[in-house]
């Protein structure tokens, strides 16, 4: 519990402008996590809020959780609306990786910690970042595609330009594939980044790679199951999906089916109870005085530093698995991530 606060803090509902009066059995503060999420579109981000919400529960905290639905200015105001709820720890996964760093400045004017969750926020003296890996994301889905195409005409597809991860996602796929462009061997007809990680985007962009290459097209590069899918309505309505090798990234459940239906040939599973508790356990440490360092579940994931443009700031990742139709069923079914029923649901 949060025997630290005990006693100082008797609940006289004047406090300090923090939450009205909320207290945890025992009469000391409940600590209070604001949560600002700037997407929730894609499936991970819809489980991920309840497992902020089952993990508040159970440890005797208190969430605060918006979501700015893709507008950065939304974010912005939902942020500034957190901090003068005088939040104790403020966990922010940005839209926008770099106006998300004016977020850190101003609650900091009010003493609070942010923690970045999933997506690094840029330029400012941010306390701690929770996250994947996403240049390891990005090699995954590179290699899935180059071991299927290691010749030919490529379409690539990055993700939304305003979030770092899509930069280091790319880098990911750069790592694997610049051998091979270098070489002559893979060809890009089109490069395009998707705003957003607009599916509409990468539908769009990959009917246009299309019609360039006559149809002449060996591989899509996506970089998530949201993107994919996109990319693969295109290749569809060309009689080209399950021809063309392409990977996403998160697991979503589409994806996994797809996997299954031969039209995605893979994916990257995050573990994101794992990304979650982790956060929290972050947060909570930070809101009692401790030291999230020795307080955080090791088994979870390992400490990193990361340049942020600022500083190096104290990062927590936690690995991620490359996944196809020969390991689905032992990385995603017996983790529990998606039922057996829901991920064959449309196989005979
Ligand atoms: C996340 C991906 C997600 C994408 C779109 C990225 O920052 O790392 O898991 O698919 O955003 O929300």
């Amino acid at each position: 519990g949060c025997s630290e606060k005990g006693g100082e803090t008797p609940d006289t509902g004047e406090g300090n402008g923090t939450t009205s009066g909320e207290t945890a059995a025992g009469g000391e503060e409940k600590v209070v996590i604001g949560i600002s999420l700037g997407t929730s579109k894609e499936e991970r981000w819809q489980r991920e809020i309840k497992m902020f919400q089952d993990y508040a529960v159970e440890k005797g905290v208190e969430v605060v959780i918006q979501s700015a639905e893709d507008e950065a200015q939304k974010q912005m105001s939902q942020a500034e609306n957190l901090i003068s709820q005088g939040v104790d720890v403020l966990i922010v996964q940005a839209l926008d990786s770099e106006a998300a760093g004016s977020i850190v400045a101003s609650a900091h004017e009010a003493d609070i910690p942010v923690i970045a969750y999933d997506r690094l926020v840029r330029n400012g003296d941010l306390d701690y970042y929770v996250t994947f890996d996403s240049v390891k994301v990005g090699e995954v889905q590179a290699q899935f595609v180059v071991e299927q195409a290691p010749k030919g005409n490529y379409i690539w597809l990055k993700g939304g330009p305003e979030d770092f991860n899509a930069h280091l996602v790319y880098e990911g796929h750069k790592n694997i594939l610049q051998p091979y462009i270098d070489r002559g061997d893979i060809n890009i007809v089109l490069e395009q980044w998707c705003r957003g990680w607009d599916p509409k985007e990468a539908l769009m962009h990959t009917e246009n790679g299309l019609t360039l290459a006559n149809n002449d097209v060996q591989a899509v590069i996506a970089s998530n199951d949201g993107t994919a899918g996109g990319a693969i309505q295109a290749l569809t309505a060309q009689g080209l999906a399950g021809k063309v090798p392409i990977a996403g990234q998160d697991a979503d459940i589409a994806a996994a089916q797809r996997i299954v239906e031969g039209t995605q040939t893979g994916t990257v599973y995050k573990p994101l109870q794992m990304l979650n508790s982790a956060a929290m356990e972050v947060a909570i440490a930070l809101a009692n005085g401790k030291d999230p360092a020795t307080e955080l579940d090791a088994s979870l994931g390992r400490w990193i530093q990361l340049d942020n443009g600022t500083k190096m700031v104290d990062s927590f990742s936690v690995d991620v698995v490359a996944v196809d139709k020969d390991n689905i069923v032992d990385v995603l079914i017996k983790s529990g991530f998606h039922k057996l029923e829901d991920v064959y649901r449309n196989v005979p």
